[in-house]
């Protein structure tokens, strides 16, 4: 809405900004709760807000944060391009997943343990825990495949 039009109608330009704005976003949140219980993204996060970090981010992690996010990176899904089978992970049998790296795979326990991060993936890949997400995928070596 433009600024002429919430003056013409009697409302404060920001008042009425505000309220669509608001208006949107529910609408957004709405359709996410419709379609997110069908799609993996539902387990990684409830809510359209947007991440908030407490760290100050570089292109490359944002994106290697994102892909990890939304568990579609380089390691997880670069067979689909190459028309290749799904990896499994040597050590358990499994796909390699974000999930599995995060949460399940047992070559990582120990990697695990220290950052203390819980098997729930929703816990781990939250909003202000960017560094230990980093810390963890440096550690294991596979920062440059994600
Ligand atoms: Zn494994």
């Amino acid at each position: 809405m433009s600024r002429d039009i919430a003056h013409f109608i009697g409302i404060p330009s920001n008042d009425a900004i505000h309220e669509i704005t608001k208006r949107i976003d529910q609408k957004w949140q709405n359709i996410w709760n419709e379609i997110s219980l069908n799609i993996k993204l539902e387990e990684i996060k409830r809510t359209t807000k947007k991440w908030h970090s407490n760290v100050t981010l570089t292109r490359r992690q944002d994106v290697f944060l994102t892909r990890t996010r939304i568990g579609h990176s380089y390691l997880t899904h670069a067979h689909v391009l190459n028309h290749e089978p799904q990896p499994i992970c040597p050590t358990c049998n499994k796909p390699v997943t974000t999930k599995h790296i995060f949460t399940e795979c047992t070559k990582y326990n120990n990697e695990r343990l220290i950052f203390k991060f819980p098997n729930n993936i929703q816990n781990i890949i939250k909003e202000n825990n960017e560094e230990s997400i980093l810390k963890y995928i440096k550690l294991l070596n596979l920062y440059s495949l994600i």
